[in-house]
């Protein structure tokens, strides 16, 4: 059995670690630094993203590079690279490193908003933690790219503010279907931003609290071992941890799917308007599924916006941009009227296939412990509540403190399924609502603005996390991790 970390320095009790852990923690592969900052503190853009095809395969766009940190962060992955105890972004032979050390520490699977949420918490508390992303570098994922004032807060709470990395706001929500129309002013900020920029910005930041990220390195499996985990990398090699975070997102993980059996397929075209969007969040259902609309921050903000679009069953609109605007404009005048003119900024719509829809995991008996799941691997909340991402982050991180404090998996999935409840149920009842009478729901909406505003806020998380209660692995009953406002 191999393990990958040198044993943790011993730490004072209640001192705070270094961020970098120092010069003695052993490594395979240190993130890539972040590059150097350019003369006005801000962020270049401009390279290759990839997401899902309908077959699950990775396809290849070129589209929006993520941002880079702002000016003055990254230092610390920069001096590490230079020390030369890691490669930039090349792996280093993982059967050389660790060989023999005792299993301790966290293999994070999947480097998402769940997972490199984890990591930056665990690493922050000094635990060893590696990250392992199968993709080599930031890509576009099919996401609306909807944040909400929960996602915005947890990722300012990890040092990540959203207008630094150069989120947009949405301030108004409407809603359109046949001839009808309503908007009302969203009782919250919401933002809007890439997710090739957010989900680079938080593994940059794993690295940088001293998490080792794998990247180009897919977990082909993860199987009990004595005491601990062995994860087992494309390739052969294999990791050996105390416990795994399992966040692969909407892709499952061999011997660990999830009991999800019904999926629908998501589609993301990103899009030049004829004019600028004023910062609203569009929701445009048509037969057979519906589509969010709304700004597109980072680089594209001005007259680009972002389509994402939930469907039952696709035919062209997963290869055929003008199919799917079409599939989409016949939903609504008003979504006739936008996507007249508009400029598909890709060949074909990013796809992913099989998205559970109102899935939440629910361990069985004899489910294994130590194996945490958290985001998509956990929940799945319908698209059209935007809260995919919040509910990712908050329970990457409720997982992270979870494992610190020693509180066992199951424990901490029924406590993470109590605090994802109310988004889960309202998103759900909502997306029934929507497929079964838009029309009434859009006049309702026009006629009620406040009842719209009340949804809207009932999708959110109900709770801001805090740090996990006590508790040891093995141990049992309920334990509330995030706690109400
Ligand atoms: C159509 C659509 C629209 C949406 N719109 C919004 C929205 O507007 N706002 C919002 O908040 N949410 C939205 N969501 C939901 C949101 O995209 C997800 O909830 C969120 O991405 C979940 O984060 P995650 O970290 O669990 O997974 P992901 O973001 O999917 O990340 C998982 C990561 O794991 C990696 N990975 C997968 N398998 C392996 C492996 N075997 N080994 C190593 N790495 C692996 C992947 O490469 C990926 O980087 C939308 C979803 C869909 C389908």
């Amino acid at each position: 059995m191999r393990a990958v970390h040198a044993p943790p320095r011993r730490r004072r009790a209640g001192a705070l670690p270094p961020l970098d852990e120092g010069a003695g923690a052993a490594r395979l592969v240190h993130q890539r630094p972040a590059p150097p900052p350019d003369p006005l503190g801000n962020r270049l853009g401009g390279g290759a993203a990839a997401a899902d095809g309908p077959d699950g395969r990775a396809r290849q766009h070129r589209l929006h590079r993520p941002r880079l940190l702002p000016r003055g962060l990254g230092g610390a992955g920069r001096a590490r690279g230079r020390a030369g105890r890691a490669a930039l972004g090349l792996p280093l032979p993982l059967d050389r490193l660790g060989r023999g050390r005792r299993v301790s520490g966290t293999v994070v699977i999947g480097g998402g908003p769940a997972g490199a949420a984890a990591a930056i918490l665990l690493a922050r508390a000094g635990a060893r933690v590696t990250v392992v992303e199968r993709e080599a570098a930031a890509r576009e994922k099919v996401c609306g790219e909807f944040l909400g004032p929960d996602a915005a807060a947890l990722m300012a709470s990890l040092g990540l503010p959203l207008p630094s990395l150069g989120a947009v706001p949405v301030s108004r929500g409407a809603l359109a279907a046949g001839s009808r129309d309503a908007a009302w002013a969203l009782p919250f900020a919401a933002w809007s931003l890439p997710r090739a920029v957010m989900d680079e910005a938080l593994l940059d930041a794993a690295a940088r609290a001293g998490a080792t990220v794998l990247r180009g390195r897919g977990a082909a499996g993860a199987a009990r071992e004595g005491e601990g985990w062995s994860v087992r990398l494309a390739g052969g090699a294999r990791l050996a941890a105390r416990s795994v975070v399992l966040a692969t997102g909407k892709h499952e993980l061999r011997g660990h799917a999830r009991s999800a059996t019904r999926g629908q397929i998501g589609l993301k075209l990103p899009l030049r308007l004829a004019g600028p969007m004023e910062g609203t969040v569009l929701l445009l259902p048509f037969a057979g599924g519906y589509a969010g609309l709304q700004p597109r921050g980072g680089e594209g903000a001005g007259r680009e916006a972002n389509l994402c679009a939930a469907l039952r069953a696709v035919g062209s609109e997963a290869r055929d941009p003008a199919a799917l605007l079409g599939r989409v404009a016949s939903g609504s005048a008003l979504a006739a009227r936008l996507l007249r003119d508009a400029e598909p900024l890709l060949a074909r719509p990013l796809a992913v296939g099989g998205v559970p829809y109102g899935f939440r995991h629910r361990d069985g008996a004899g489910a294994p412990c130590g194996l945490y799941r958290a985001g998509d691997q956990f929940a799945v909340v319908p698209s059209l509540a935007g809260d995919g991402v919040a509910m990712a982050l908050a329970g990457g991180m409720a997982a992270a403190r979870a494992i610190l404090e020693g509180v066992p998996s199951a424990a901490f999935h029924r406590a993470l399924d109590a605090e994802l409840g109310r988004p889960m149920r309202w998103a759900g009842a909502i997306a029934r609502l929507l497929e079964a009478a838009p029309g009434a729901l859009t006049l309702a909406a026009g006629v009620f603005p406040a009842g719209a505003r009340l949804a809207a806020a009932r999708t959110r998380l109900p709770s801001r996390p805090r740090p996990v209660a006590g508790g040891r692995e093995g141990g049992a009953g309920p334990v509330r991790i995030l706690a109400r406002r």
